[in-house]
């Protein structure tokens, strides 16, 4: 039987059981994650490490009781960490061959929180390289499969952190979002997925993708869950230039209790739902009763920009990316090409090693570095720029009349594989109803809902205004829930 007790639930009855509970927790994780066949993993923490640190907290428990969980809130709580987040001493590959033997000289801000409130981080987590994707198709190591459908794709790019929450190979896990890379997994595989206000979440130790819009939030298979985790990762960080440097970065329990108890939220209109899978059209409608039925004003609301989102949202990611991801080079991290060994040109030498970048990374910096070339970035890079303010000026203005709004994650349920392999626009259009979260700063909360005709989860997600992280948990539970479970698992 796989584990699929909540945090909170598990900590209940290790009060208990000091000395085994979570012996028996962590051996039962180890034994789902040798067998595992959807590609959730990339490497593990030494399980020797893994079981001195139980010995340690069992230890706490026995001494300090309950106490314990107020110092330390994650004891006890199995977590995995996307390979695009320093753990110090683990591999950071990232997804990418580039960074094959490289491991990470420190730890993110998000791990030291994690640990010091006594999390047992079991490994590195599966993703698109570099975070470049929608489907979990672009790791240059293990393919990923959906946990309940092999055919299918399980969402990217936090491929890995969505599969390894649904297949309860953890309890929760960190991924990253710059366009939707929490939410889109999440939804896929029937989890939850928050991707936070920006500047709320230190990105101190997060590999850069496009720094304007990167996120790292945690996704769960329970709301508890999910803000137990934002209790210890929200919070400012020195460490981070864009890191909000107030007492609202900190997770607020003040802030929940500010939420007006019968919130107005917008739905979409029609002519933004266009090509919506005709399940997901009737789950809106579902959605939108019970949310009315449980005492929310709901209104429609139509997000013309939606359409501008997408081509704004990949000409400013990979301008960004082409300059982050220019300090791989074979000079300051691993790996070095054999071939540069014998190059004689500089250029040979660069090329030699840059080749180790995958097909997806390669198009993006190249699509980037162009639309930044002179000549070039008034007529795309600047564009972006501007029309992306505009788009975060609307979406305030709509959060003038309104509290939050809830919408698709995505157009479809987790699509066939190798299905837009081919098609980059329908690959890039499968974050539609995502990117306007990162191009405006706002916090968005994805949540499972219901199944489609095929037994594959159908999850949408509540955004709401800066600042608003908490209420969404609060409302998302009281208004757009179900007490059905709908996870892959
Ligand atoms: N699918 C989007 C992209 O490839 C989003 C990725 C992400 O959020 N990291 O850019």
């Amino acid at each position: 039987m796989k584990n699929s007790q909540t945090v909170l639930a598990f900590q209940e009855s290790w009060l208990a059981e000091p000395r085994v509970a979570l012996d028996k927790k962590i051996a039962e994780y180890l034994g789902s994650i040798v067998v595992d066949q959807t590609g959730a993993f990339l490497s593990q923490v030494a399980e020797t490490k893994l079981r001195s640190q139980a010995e340690t907290l069992a230890n706490e428990l026995k001494t300090q009781g309950e106490k314990l969980f107020k110092e330390k809130p994650l004891a006890g709580v199995c977590i995995g960490i996307k390979d695009n987040i320093a753990v110090e001493g683990e591999q950071l590959t990232c997804g990418s061959r580039i960074l094959e033997k490289y491991r990470a000289p420190y730890s993110a801000t998000v791990i030291e929180r994690c640990e010091k409130a006594g999390a047992l981080i079991f490994g590195k987590l599966n993703l698109d390289e570099f975070a470049m994707g929608s489907s979990g198709e672009n790791s240059a190591y293990l393919k990923t499969s959906h946990p309940t459908h092999p055919d299918r794709v399980c969402g990217g790019s936090s491929s890995g952190s969505a599969l390894a929450v649904a297949g309860r190979l953890v309890d929760t896990s960190l991924g990253s979002d710059t366009g939707g890379s929490i939410r889109l997994p999440a939804s896929f595989c029937g989890t939850f997925g928050l991707k936070p206000t920006y500047g709320r979440v230190s990105r101190y130790g997060l590999v850069a993708y496009g720094s304007s819009l990167d996120q790292i939030g945690p996704l769960s298979n329970s709301l508890s869950d999910l803000e137990l985790m934002a209790r210890v990762i929200y919070g400012s960080d020195p460490r981070d230039s864009t890191s909000v440097q107030t007492e609202l970065a900190g997770w607020n329990s003040e802030v929940s209790k500010s939420a007006n108890p019968r919130p107005q939220f917008g739905f979409l209109a029609d002519n933004c739902l266009e090509g919506l899978q005709p399940e997901i059209r009737l789950q809106y409608e579902v959605l939108k009763e019970q949310a009315r039925s449980k005492g929310a004003q709901v209104s429609e609301i139509d997000l013309g920009f939606l359409k501008q989102s997408v081509p704004v949202y990949y000409i400013i990611a990979m301008c960004e990316a082409s300059s982050n991801l220019s300090r791989f080079d074979g000079v300051r991290y691993q790996s070095r090409a054999a071939a540069s060994f014998e190059a004689s040109k500089l250029d040979e030498f660069y090329e030699s090693t840059r080749a180790l970048f995958g097909s997806e990374v390669k198009k993006r910096i190249l699509l980037g570095a162009f639309a930044l070339s002179s000549g070039y970035y008034d007529d795309y890079y600047l564009k972006a720029a501007k029309v992306r303010r505009l788009i975060a000026q609307e979406l305030n203005q709509v959060f003038q009349k309104i509290e939050a709004i809830v919408l698709p994650t995505s157009s479809t349920t987790a699509f066939k594989k190798g299905e837009r392999q081919t098609d980059p626009v329908k690959m890039f259009l499968s974050d539609l109803y995502t990117v306007v979260a990162n191009l405006a700063g706002v916090p968005a909360l994805a949540f499972p809902h219901s199944k489609d005709n095929e037994g594959l989860p159908i999850g949408f997600q509540i955004m709401g205004p800066g600042f608003s992280d908490e209420k969404l948990v609060i409302w998302a539970e009281q208004y757009l829930t179900q007490a059905i479970d709908v996870g892959a698992k």
